[in-house]
This record gives C-alpha cells, structure tokens and sequence, in this order.
C-alpha cells in the first residue's frame, strides 16, 4: 500500500479481513492518515478523531506501518514488485489546479493547499507567516477548502487556542491584520460545491459576520431547475437567503461571498494589490462566461482554491488531463490493458471528490478487484519483509514504524499539555523523525 490516508488504511482494512494477508503501508511523511492529519482543519476535532477510527488497521499484527518512505524516490516502484505481489496506490492528489490567468506567481499568492499545508503543519510547508500582514484577502472556489481556509483566516485566537495547530501558526494568525475575506464564486450559489454543514459554520464564527448580496441570490431560469434536482443546493441556499437578510453587526472581521465573479488577473508589480474580477452569466450547459464588466477588489493576499491534481509517479500511467491515474474499478490500465499488478484508490482513482467515507466505499472496490485477480498476480521474488527496511536503510532513509508513530504522538501530547492542549503538532521532518526516535 503506498499511502496511509483514508483510502490506503480502508483499503489495507478491506485486504487484512479477506484473509491471510500481510500489508505493509508506506508514506513519504513520518506520520499516517494522510489528509485526516494534513487536509482536516485543525477547527474540526470531530473528522479529526476519524483518526482514531482508523487507528486499528495500523495495529493489526498484519499490517505494517513504514513511514518516511517516498515511493519514486528512495524505492521504485519496479523494486517493489520484488517485495510485494500486489501495489496499491493510495497517494492521493498532493498538487494544485491553476487558474491560468496573468499573476499567479505574484508574492502574496497562494495556493489553499499551501495555506493549509502550513496551518497543519505539514513537513513540506512553506514557512509562515504567508501574507497575513493583509487587511484584505480573496479565496478563489466554492468548495469547502475555500470555508476551510476562510473559517481559519476569520477565527480568533481563543478559538484556534486548543486546537493541535503548531505554535509558530497559531502565533502567527493571533498576530493577523486580516478583516475582509471575499470568496469569489465564478458560478451561481445554486452550484457552488459547499456543503451546508461547513456553510453554516461560517455562520456560526465568535467574531465574524457573514456578508452577502441578496442581488447575488437571484436564480436564472437554469439555476430555478437545478435546485429543484438539489436538496444541498436548497439548504444552502436557505443559509445563504438568511445570511443576506441580515445588516452588519460590527463584527472584528467579515466574511464576503460573492456569486458569479470569476478571477481575470491578480493585480500588483511586485506584491499583490488587488484580483481583477468579472462578472459572469451561467450559460445553459451549466458553465459560467464572462460578460465584460469588470472591477478591481482590494486584496493584499489571494488563495487559489479550485482543487487538487493528482501527481505522476514514475514508472505509472497518468492521465494529465484529468490528474489521475486511468484505472478501471482500481485496475490500473495503460493503452486498454490492465498494468498487473498495480491498483488504485482514494483521489489518485477518481479524482479529488468526495468526503473522507468515500474512500471506503473506493477502496472495497478496488480491493475486490484485486483479490479477484489473485490467481494471476505473479508471486514476489523477495519474501522475507525485512528485505525491503534494509535496502531502505542501505539507501540513508529510516523508516518510521508504528512504535516510531506512537513516540510522535507521545510527543505531540506532551508539547500539547504544557500549554494546557490535548497536542500540539511538531510540525518539521527532522524533529517529526527525532521523535519518532525517541522511544
Ligand atoms: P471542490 O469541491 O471541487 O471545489 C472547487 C471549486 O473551485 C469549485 O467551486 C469550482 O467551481 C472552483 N473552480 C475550479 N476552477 C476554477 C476557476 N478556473 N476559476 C474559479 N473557480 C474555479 O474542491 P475542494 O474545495 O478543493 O475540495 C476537495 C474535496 O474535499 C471536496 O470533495 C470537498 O467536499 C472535500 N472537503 C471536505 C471537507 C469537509 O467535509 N469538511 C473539507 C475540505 C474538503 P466550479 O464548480 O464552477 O467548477
């Protein structure tokens, strides 16, 4: 299994009860559960504690945990066919869509995955503080990284203050200028991706109003039809009506949510200044198109959040056009033909959609796939499963097992409780690994 998020651990679940069956689930990062850990805001405890729920497969004596293993980097993935019959790839989708347009690589502009690598003190992150020296953000997207890093950017500090984001980030947005955040939305709220649940928490923020447009409501002919299909559309857009209706309270900081304004340019020579916008009209096929009218929005940091990609990974297929690996029902195909031996789940399969249960449901499949192609998988040279650590260890790369885990975690609780928190991330490889060491 290459990956420890959700797919990787429901799928390796899924294999460890077909029977006699070892796993062993690599990750390039020191720590499993992928995006629970990585991609969960630090706000949300309760699909965070999905951790807790997967925890299990990882302690089932027929699982193996090697973290810190990058799979095209320290082993390739012909090498693995020497240690394993099977390889199921559960890597997920880790880079960004572009928009396309004149100034994406402006300081001041950044990616949510970006933003939400730092705040969750992923290993690979930026270094803080982004530009939260802002008074002005825009959040390009209507899904719900775009709450997501809108609710963390508006939250105040007692808010955040027991959540198990590392210190240097929670000083940071303690210390933020920010207080407008617009949330630009190219489309109608009718088919925005957000789900009311992580709506209505905008709602629901210690110091923050919601602001919105109540021209910005008005349905075409397309939207009205849509919504009839879409009970989630009609209870956003329910929340979304209410929110219109109210005045501003005098709020610290607001939320703005515009509805059929897409980026054209982000403005600035050296720095962002600003994001130029249009207004759209929703064509019959369901796509938005320009209209011409412009203006400039005031901004001084602006995130992209119009989804992920999956990325290639030597020696596998990969369809660049949609960012995923082509596969049927998680069999990995090349020019029509099944690759044996390699499969699929999670995003790196269908793409970045879903919530984390999806995956289960994703993996089943392709684990049934693969157990019925047991017949004909060609049995792995290498049999003994210390092999593949000490070609590892050969190449300087130690893997993090799960006793290394739980001294993370061990410490990640110990940081947590000297300031009074359940854990505190440690958030850089080196000191992830030194504590992984620790025990
Ligand atoms: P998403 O739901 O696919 O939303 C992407 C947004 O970007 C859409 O609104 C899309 O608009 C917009 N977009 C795409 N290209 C654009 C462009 N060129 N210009 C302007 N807007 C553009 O993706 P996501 O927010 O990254 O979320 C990924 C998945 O994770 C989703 O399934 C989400 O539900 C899930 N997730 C769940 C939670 C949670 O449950 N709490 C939290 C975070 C993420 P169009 O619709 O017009 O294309």
């Amino acid at each position: 299994m290459v990956g420890s998020g959700p797919a990787g651990l429901y799928a390796a679940d899924a294999l460890v009860a077909s029977g006699d069956v070892a796993v062993d689930v690599l990750d390039r990062l020191p720590c499993p559960f992928g995006l629970v850990r990585y991609g969960v805001a630090p706000d949300h405890p309760k699909i965070k504690s999905i951790a807790a729920a997967l925890r299990p497969v990882l302690e089932d004596p027929a699982v193996r945990f090697l973290g810190n293993v990058e799979v095209g980097e320290d082993v390739t993935l012909e090498e693995l066919h020497q240690h394993y019959d099977a390889i199921l790839l559960a890597n997920g989708a880790p880079a960004d869509r572009r928009l396309g347009i004149a100034g994406e690589d402006l300081p001041g502009f950044y990616s949510a995955r970006e933003f939400v690598d730092w705040y969750s003190g992923h290993p690979d992150a930026a270094a803080g503080p982004f530009h939260l020296g802002a008074r002005t953000v825009a959040v390009i997207g209507a899904g719900n990284v775009a709450l997501d890093v809108s609710r963390m950017l508006a939250r105040t500090a007692a808010e955040l203050s027991q959540t198990d984001a590392p210190q240097d980030v929670l000083r940071a947005l303690d210390r933020s200028a920010v207080e407008d955040i617009h949330i630009v939305v190219r489309r109608g709220p009718v088919q925005a991706k957000f789900t009311t649940n992580e709506l209505r928490e905008l709602g629901r923020l210690a110091d923050a109003a919601v602001m919105v447009d109540p021209a910005d409501l008005e349905l075409d002919d397309p939207s009205h039809a849509q919504l009839a299909q879409s009970p989630g559309a009609r209870r956003n857009l329910d929340v979304l009506r209410d929110w219109a209706s109210r005045s501003p309270d005098g709020r610290a900081r607001r939320v703005h949510l515009h509805f059929k304004l897409r980026p054209v340019e982000v403005l600035g020579d050296s720095a962002v200044t600003g994001l130029r916008v249009e207004r759209t009209r929703l064509l019959p096929d369901g796509t938005a198109d320009g209209t011409g009218s412009t203006y400039d929005l005031g901004a001084q940091m602006v995130l992209r959040s119009v989804g992920y990609r999956g990325r290639p990974m030597p020696g596998v297929p990969f369809d660049e056009a949609s960012g995923v690996v082509p596969n049927v029902a998680g069999r990995v195909v090349e020019d029509g033909l099944a690759v044996p031996g390699v499969y699929v789940a999670g995003w790196i399969k269908r793409g970045p959609t879903g919530v984390i249960g999806t995956n289960k449901r994703d993996a089943r499949e392709t684990v049934a796939a693969l157990l019925e192609d047991v017949p004909t998988l060609t049995r792995a040279p290498v049999r003994d499963p210390e092999e593949l650590p000490r070609l590892l260890r050969e190449r300087g790369v130690t893997p993090v097992t799960w006793r290394g885990w739980c001294a993370i975690e061990e410490a990640e609780a110990a940081l947590g409780r000297s300031r009074g928190r359940a854990a505190t991330k440690i958030a850089g490889r080196e000191d992830l690994l030194a504590a992984a060491r620790s025990l």
